[in-house]
């Protein structure tokens, strides 16, 4: 069972290993584009690529997280029926499932109970490697499944939503058959249907999903900590543009249902510039924006 988190700086071996898991798989998907360059790799696939990637990731960052976990925003029904979909299509589980396990993960924070958190097995380097394994993938793979009508009983109770979630299963047909769809027809060629299938189908899909696993694996051990929180979360800059706001880690913990994660000016946050867009069209209301006497109360004083 997960241990208590004990204060302290983590050995330098520890550290290390960290980043090599961080880094690793990174590295070898960016050498696997310039590999690819020219034998199956075109502009085509680059921009069905880009939209899939954005659609699906501000489908999870948006819709799943700030929306249906939170409550960072009211929206319209088909502001709300379109999110369901669109996170669906990111292959990260029905959205019950999704939004169940990371209010549970809210609750326990690196605490027993946590669904996914690194410090699960202690702090010495070999506890942290098989952590940070749990909390990225690992979690993702046991079967046991958080409780639905403790977590997400309003969910359960939409009936919009409950429909969303059975179709989760063809809508995982449509996230790898509309690329490859769109591919075929763009360039009128099989070819092109099997390399969209690729890039804008699988490569994509897994991109995000080590995106969002990084959120709960590397954004609990590693960043800034200017927030007052009773976990580890952090802010992890590097990942601010990829994970569309979702890895300043530390606010969030510190003010969940905020729906602006980049608080401070540079603090790139494509979800809440998309949160603004929907609310000055009228599909979104009631946003609940940081304000400066919410900030100061949950900013760390200094030591
Ligand atoms: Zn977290
Ligand atoms: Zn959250």
């Amino acid at each position: 069972m997960p241990k208590s988190i004990v204060g302290g700086r983590r050995p330098i071996p520890a550290h290390v290993t960290v980043y090599l898991f961080v880094l690793v798989p990174f590295v070898a998907l960016v050498a696997a584009v310039p590999v690819a360059w020219g034998w199956g790799l075109s502009w085509v696939d680059v921009a069905l690529t880009v939209v899939f990637y954005v659609a699906t990731c501000l489908g999870t960052t948006v819709g799943y997280h700030r929306y249906f976990t939170h409550g960072a925003f009211k929206a319209k029904r088909p502001l709300r029926i379109a999110l369901g979909v669109l996170g669906s299509l990111a292959v990260q589980g029905p959205v019950r499932h999704w939004v169940a396990d990371h209010r549970r993960h809210h609750a326990f924070s690196d605490r027993e109970g946590d669904p996914h958190s690194p410090w699960r097995y202690g702090t010495s380097p070999l506890a942290l490697v098989r952590g940070f394994w749990h909390a990225h993938l690992g979690w993702v793979l046991d079967r046991s499944l958080t409780n639905q009508e403790r977590f997400a009983p309003d969910l359960l109770a939409d009936a919009d939503i409950r429909i969303v979630h059975r179709l989760f299963g063809p809508l995982t047909v449509v996230t790898l058959v509309a690329p490859a769809l769109l591919g075929g027809l763009i360039t009128w060629s099989w070819t092109g249907a099997l390399s969209a299938f690729f890039w804008a189908g699988l490569v994509r899909i897994t991109l995000l999903h080590h995106v969002t696993w990084s959120v709960n694996s590397v954004c609990h051990l590693i960043g800034e900590r200017p927030f007052t929180v009773r976990d580890k979360s952090a802010n992890f800059w590097p990942l601010a543009l990829l994970s569309m706001g979702e890895s300043w880690h530390n606010l969030h913990h510190a003010d969940p249902t905020n729906a602006r994660h980049g608080v401070y000016p540079g603090q790139i946050d494509v979800s809440a510039r998309v949160i603004r867009i929907f609310e000055l069209l009228g599909w979104a209301y009631d946003v609940r924006w940081p304000t400066p006497e919410r900030l100061a109360k949950i900013t760390r004083a200094p030591v």
